[in-house]
């Protein structure tokens, strides 16, 4: 089943009117994880705020279907309700919210009529498994928390709100190795025949641990190619810097 289906997206970012997606398509299957790899400062961010529905960007033309459902006009809150799910590359940090009330009302908000005390139980439970301590659910949200600590807390948010598509941006920046390959097994244990994952990353390590179904290199705007986890490695090797608008053209 089609997922995500987004053809010929054009979005501006409101305050000024700057074009960043140039004509973006995408198709994203149930059972599929796809990686989106370019250089910084393409678009990749701007891609999945406005997937997720980000009211600073403005679509300005081109369809973004989820479900066979175009939802070019839906609220953040309703694409979440959908199933779509995006972690942040840069968490915020929000004083005087614990991550566990956050938690319990978000997925209240999207009719999860669970028990708390089970819900409760199975954030514990989770903690566990990603490797953060118990006691941060109890935390504020992200308040202190180190760079790896606020990417774990995103992927627990993953899997406790069981997402049909997770948008997971730049989760790997900023962590080392073994945060890398506990972050990579969390994602590949969330990876089912029923949900779809879109993996935004610089770097190809992530991926030497979650072998991609398809990946896409991203510049300036737009998928300018796209294979499989041959391409990643290849980019590790010899960059971003080569012609792409001739690749595009060809
Ligand atoms: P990437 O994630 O690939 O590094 P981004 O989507 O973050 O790229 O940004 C693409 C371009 O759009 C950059 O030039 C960035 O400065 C600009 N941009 C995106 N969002 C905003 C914003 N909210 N305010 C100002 N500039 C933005
Ligand atoms: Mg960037
Ligand atoms: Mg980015």
């Amino acid at each position: 089943m089609d997922l995500l289906d987004i053809k010929e997206l054009r979005a501006t970012l409101r305050e000024d009117g700057k074009e960043i997606l140039k004509g973006v398509n995408l198709k994203v299957r149930a059972g599929e994880l796809h990686a989106i790899m370019g250089p910084n400062g393409s678009g990749k961010s701007t891609l999945a705020n406005v997937v997720m529905g980000n009211p600073k960007y403005e679509i300005t033309s081109g369809k973004i279907r989820f479900k066979n459902k175009t939802i070019n006009d839906l609220s953040v809150d309703q694409r979440a309700r959908l199933g779509i799910f995006m972690s942040f590359q840069y968490p915020q940090e929000i004083s005087g919210i614990r991550l566990r009330s956050f938690l319990m009302s978000a997925s209240h908000n999207l009719k999860n009529d669970e028990s708390i005390l089970k819900k409760s139980r199975e954030l514990e439970k989770l903690a566990d498994e990603i490797g953060i301590g118990r006691e941060f659910i109890d935390r504020y949200l992200n308040l202190g928390f180190s760079g790896g600590e606020k990417k774990k807390t995103e992927i627990m948010q993953m899997h406790f709100l069981k997402p049909v598509l997770a948008i997971l941006d730049e989760i790997d920046s900023g962590l080392d190795v073994d945060a890398i390959r506990s972050i990579a097994a969390s994602i590949k244990s969330f990876k089912s025949p029923e949900n779809g994952v879109i993996l935004i990353t610089h770097y190809e390590r992530l991926l030497e641990y979650i072998e991609p179904d398809y990946v896409h290199i991203y510049v300036d705007g737009s998928i300018v190619m796209t294979g499989g986890p041959e391409l990643a490695r290849d980019i590790e090797e010899r960059g971003y810097e080569r012609d792409w608008k001739a690749f595009r053209e060809a």
